[in-house]
Formats: C-alpha cells, sequence, structure tokens
C-alpha cells in the first residue's frame, strides 16, 4: 500500500485508522473524513476486497460521501466508515467484531459505526456490548433497527417535490415510476408507491426479490409491470428510480432515458462528472442520490438525540428531505449550475459556515 498520505491529504481526510487483531484476525480500516460538523457517522462494510488497495479506496471514497450526505441533511454529525476485510459469511466471529469494536471505541466517539453491506442489526448488537458509538442496534437497545425503510421513506419525499416542481403537485398517483432493485429500499419504496396510486413498473436482476417485494406490497397494491433489469432504464415514465447498485447513469443509459427525473437510492449513480452534462442535454432532472438516500442517516440519527430515539420524530425529520430537495432545485436554477454541483455547494457552505461559528470560551 503506497501513497497513504497523498490520498487522505488530496481530500483532507482528518484520521485512517488501521485496526488489527492477531488472535480473532481483524483487519479494518477507519476513516474520519471529517468531524467539522460533529461526530463522524457511517457504516461498517464487511467484504472481502481483492486487495487492501480496493478496500482503502472504497473506504476513504465512502467516508467523504458521508460527510456531505450529512451536511446536507442538516444534521450535526462529521462523515467516516469503516471496511472488515474478509468474507462475512465465512470470517465473521465474536472475537473478529468485538476487537473491531474495541478499536471504534478507542476513537472516543470521534467515530460512530452503523451497518453497511455485510454488517447486520445482530453485528450491531454484538458491538454495543463493546462500545456505545454504534448505532442501528435492536429496538430492545435503543435502536432505531434496520434503516431502509427510513431510506424508502425520504425517497417517496424527494419524488414529491420532484412532482412538485416538475408537475406542480406533489401527489404521485398515477405517475409512472420505473424502480430498478427490489432490495430492502426499493421494496418499501414499492409499498409506498402502492398507497399514493402511483403507476409502477419494476425490475430486478433476482426474480425471487420481485416475487417478494410485490407480494409485501400487498393489496390493493400497486399497478404493477415487471420488465428485464437491462431495460428498466429506457421505459418511458415519470420517474426513474434506480435503487440497486451505483454507477447506472453513464454515457449508455443516459441517451436512452426517458424519464421527466431521476430519484432514487443507490449510492454513486452517476459513473463519472461527465454524467452531469449528458443528463442536462437529456433534459433529464438529477436529484443527486446523497440528498435522496439520506432517510436512513437521518433516522439513525435520531438515537443520539437527547431524548433517545423516537420513531414519529424520525419520520418527521426524514419528511424534511421534501424541503432540502425543494432548496436546492432552487439554488441549482438560481446559480444556473446542475442540480448535483448545487448539492455539492449546499453541503460545503454548511460545513463551512458551521464550522466557522466561534467558540465562546469560559473559565474552567
Ligand atoms: P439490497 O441489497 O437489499 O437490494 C438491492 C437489490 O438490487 C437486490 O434485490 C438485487 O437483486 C438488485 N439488483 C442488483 N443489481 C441489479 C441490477 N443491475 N438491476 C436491477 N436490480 C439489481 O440493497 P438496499 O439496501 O435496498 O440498497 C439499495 C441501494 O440503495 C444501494 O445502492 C445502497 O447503497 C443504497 N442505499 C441504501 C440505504 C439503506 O438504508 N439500505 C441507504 C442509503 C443508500
Amino acid at each position: 500500500m503506497v501513497d497513504v498520505f497523498d490520498r487522505i491529504g488530496a481530500d483532507d481526510y482528518e484520521q485512517v485508522v488501521f485496526c488489527h487483531d492477531r488472535r480473532s484476525r481483524l483487519r479494518a480500516i477507519v476513516a474520519v473524513h471529517s468531524t467539522r460538523l460533529g461526530p463522524a457517522l457511517g457504516g461498517t462494510r464487511f467484504y472481502p476486497y481483492t486487495s487492501e488497495a480496493d478496500g482503502l479506496a472504497d473506504v476513504l471514497r465512502l467516508a467523504r460521501g458521508m460527510t456531505y450526505k450529512a451536511a446536507a441533511a442538516g444534521l450535526d454529525l462529521g462523515g467516516g466508515k469503516a471496511v472488515i476485510f474478509g468474507d462475512p459469511a465465512r470470517d465473521r466471529t465474536e472475537a473478529l467484531m468485538r476487537a473491531y469494536a474495541r478499536h471504534v471505541d478507542a476513537l472516543g466517539g470521534r467515530y460512530i459505526t452503523a451497518e453497511d453491506v455485510g454488517t447486520t442489526q445482530a453485528d450491531m448488537d454484538l458491538l454495543r456490548r463493546e462500545t456505545r458509538y454504534v448505532t442501528g442496534t435492536s429496538p430492545e437497545l435503543g435502536g432505531s433497527g434496520d434503516p431502509s425503510e427510513a431510506t424508502a421513506y425520504g425517497v417517496l419525499w424527494a419524488m414529491k417535490a420532484v412532482a412538485a416542481r416538475l408537475w406542480g403537485d406533489t401527489s404521485l398517483a398515477r405517475r409512472h415510476v420505473a424502480l430498478a432493485g427490489l432490495g430492502k429500499v426499493g421494496g418499501a419504496l414499492l409499498a409506498h408507491l402502492g398507497e399514493e396510486r402511483a403507476r409502477v413498473t419494476v425490475a430486478d436482476v433476482a426474480p425471487a426479490a420481485v416475487e417478494r417485494a410485490i407480494r409485501a406490497a400487498g393489496l390493493p397494491g400497486p399497478d404493477v409491470e415487471v420488465v428485464e433489469a437491462e431495460k428498466i432504464h429506457a421505459v418511458d415514465c415519470d420517474l426513474y428510480s434506480p435503487c440497486a447498485m451505483g454507477g447506472s447513469l453513464n454515457a449508455l443509459t443516459i441517451p436512452e432515458l426517458r424519464c421527466a427525473a431521476v430519484v432514487g437510492s443507490a449510492n454513486n449513480q452517476l459513473v463519472d462528472d461527465d454524467a452531469v452534462a449528458l443528463l442536462a442535454d437529456a433534459g433529464v432532472l438529477y436529484a443527486p442520490d446523497f440528498v435522496v438516500n439520506a432517510g436512513g442517516l437521518i433516522n439513525i440519527a435520531e438515537e443520539l438525540a437527547p431524548g433517545g430515539y423516537h420513531p414519529e420524530a424520525a419520520r418527521r425529520a426524514v419528511r424534511r428531505i421534501f424541503d432540502t430537495v425543494t432548496s436546492l432545485l432552487d439554488a441549482a436554477d438560481h446559480a444556473g449550475i446542475s442540480t448535483a454541483e448545487a448539492a455539492d455547494r449546499l453541503a460545503e457552505q454548511r460545513i463551512t459556515a458551521i464550522s466557522a461559528v466561534h467558540q465562546l470560551r469560559t473559565a474552567g
């Protein structure tokens, strides 16, 4: 592994911690990108990276993304993330998870962890035995559980904000949504869209996920049509909602889009900066992913509220994604910039403004 300081210096990371425990075979990296707005909150990814460099690149990219997500969502949180090297199905042991939790604890609250790819609520409950700097634990331990439903609820309110902008009405009734990915978020979003009486076309690479989600959405459920996963982005619709993997907006897919706007939960939807210009050429409004999918983070942040976690307060907070999307669409219009750039600016300006507020010093 080379050039670590160059890489963490380029994007101004505060701290990167390499965690090791010989007996349990723990190898993990915690990246704290920024604590300027508050402790760095972000999940722990347990993944069989093919190299240490890949794991480092992933944790750095994800930690920085959390800084922007928390800042744009108006939270008093910074950005961080952690990766554990290994295959969770094979390498997860109680000892390894507890060894990892002690490293998190040693950071004294600069980093607060949560679930991510490869970790579960049960893992968070286990970490809780070693550290209080963990969220997403089960409700019996004061946690808010799986954040996916909150994420889906936030996507719904982002869609309403976009609908209000495009069609002058927050209602999604009879609007046609093309939904890619029916996992934890996509499945919950499908149920919401059914309640809204939207028309939905769905796709997932796993047929079982399609069946499960349609069944769970229940009757008098949505008017659902199923298409192949490779075709979902090209469906003629009002809103395209990528809720599967990242990178779905690229030079091949964007010219084929037949939607008015993209509003989905997937992280890193734009494959690169060129995608922004392609979306503008295609006349498609893009609701930036890290603003749209912040519901899970907002929900989890409620666990840190002085009175503890309250589901209704959390839902209220998630609904504010409507206001955030509305104001960033305004800001993009006003400044004549893309919505992606407006979202970055919103986050950066808030970090600069809030961290410039003077400390008022007192004796003692
Ligand atoms: P998940 O693993 O539960 O579901 C993903 C689904 O997408 C699966 O059913 C999978 O079969 C399907 N899929 C994979 N590749 C596909 C493709 N090419 N076309 C169509 N379907 C495909 O994941 P999730 O928790 O629902 O998260 C979905 C996305 O939202 C991810 O990008 C995730 O990073 C992001 N996200 C999730 C949360 C959360 O709270 N879960 C929060 C923020 C962002």
